[in-house]
């Protein structure tokens, strides 16, 4: 895997980092304000764009700094719902895909937290191909900034849910969530934010103490170990019980309620039994289910669960009083699964 570096990438740095960069080199600090606000307020396309800049130190910035852009591929837009997926390039040449979805409440973004994704979950297309290395903070904030540019319109939801594995992108992700909040740039509450994990225990106690108001949604998938371990290969590494006292540890220390993500693998995780050890596992805590009927990958043979048996998973959890919706399928028309449109893409290069 390579490994790219922070430190020139004028995007990804703090107001604060940029200030001191500028100061280095030869500048005045203010012009770090007026460049942090062109960056990420005003969604600038390049330094270009920064007229209160003399040509000068646009030249200098041009030298010193990339500036991150990427180049959209490809655009599929749904006839159905209008949610568009779109495909990006990176400066390396690499792909990945972010989802536009409409909603009555607003825009939200799906993004990717990384190129690939080397945890195995055995339903995920993300997955088959491995990693091929982390997103830069620039890389996943400019995912949302290239498709507030394309569509003209605000975004206020965001769900970091796309390929990758956030909590194994620790520092990059927690880089990113503070600057796509910040209210001197998109300002997009935290509490409009979900960051979707398999389970990386260390690292969902590390998020739970950064003092953040975001949403953590954890892939559950299966109510005992043993089935744990066959969907995902990271249950081999904690157990059920670890994952669960993380989720309860961050809604101690955050007061946010967990999301649980159960995908219902027909014959697999969906029976009557299945949903009462849920029930059991998770009672008592403050967490919201989120089922999502398994989106059938052609490397794999597993089948979505009918929507009778869907409907009674949901009513059982219900009935014992804990919240469940079963996601909405946005975008059918233009679908595969999360990860397939860039499979796609690369597989047609080869
Ligand atoms: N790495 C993060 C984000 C992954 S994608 C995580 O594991 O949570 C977001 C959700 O979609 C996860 O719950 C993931 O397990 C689920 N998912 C991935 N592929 C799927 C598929 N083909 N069908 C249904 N759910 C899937």
């Amino acid at each position: 895997m390579t490994e790219q570096k922070n430190t020139m990438d004028i995007k990804s740095m703090t107001l604060e980092e940029l200030q001191s960069h500028l100061v280095a080199l030869g500048e005045k600090a203010f012009r770090a304000k007026q460049i942090y606000q062109w960056m990420h307020e005003k969604l600038a396309a390049g330094y270009e764009d920064m007229s209160n800049l003399s040509k000068d130190l646009r030249d200098k910035l041009q030298k010193e700094n990339t500036f991150m852009k990427l180049n959209i591929v490809q655009v599929q837009e749904s006839a159905i719902d209008g949610t568009r997926k779109y495909l990006f390039e990176l400066p390396d040449g690499n792909v990945v895909e972010s989802v536009w979805m409409k909603y009555h409440h607003g825009n939200s973004v799906c993004i990717s937290s990384q190129v690939g994704c080397r945890m195995g979950c055995r339903f995920c297309a993300s997955t088959l191909d491995g990693l091929e290395r982390n997103l830069l903070p620039s890389e996943m904030l400019e995912q949302i900034y290239s498709i507030i540019r394309h569509t003209g319109e605000r975004v206020s939801n965001i769900v970091v849910m796309g390929t990758g594995e956030p909590m194994d992108n620790y520092d990059n992700l927690i880089r990113f969530l503070r600057l796509i909040s910040d209210d001197k740039g998109q300002n997009i509450s935290q509490r409009n934010i979900t960051v979707s994990t398999c389970g990386i225990v260390p690292n969902m106690r590390r998020l739970a103490e950064e003092k953040l108001q975001i949403t953590l949604a954890l892939s559950l998938h299966a109510t005992t170990d043993e089935k744990r371990k066959q969907l995902m290969p990271i249950a081999n590494k904690y157990s059920l019980k670890e994952v669960i006292d993380a989720c309860k540890f961050y809604f101690e220390k955050t007061g946010r309620r967990i999301t649980f993500e159960y995908s219902l693998v027909a014959g697999v995780n969906d029976t009557k039994e299945d949903a009462n050890e849920l029930v059991d596992l998770i009672r008592g805590m403050n967490c919201h289910v989120n089922l999502i009927p398994v989106n059938p990958i052609k490397e794999r043979d597993y089948k979505q669960s009918n929507k009778e048996q869907i409907g009674q998973f949901k009513a059982r959890i219900e009935k014992s009083g804990i919240s469940a919706t079963v996601r909405r399928e946005m975008g059918r028309d233009i679908d595969g699964a999360c990860g397939q449109l860039r499979r796609k893409h690369i597989n047609k290069q080869c």
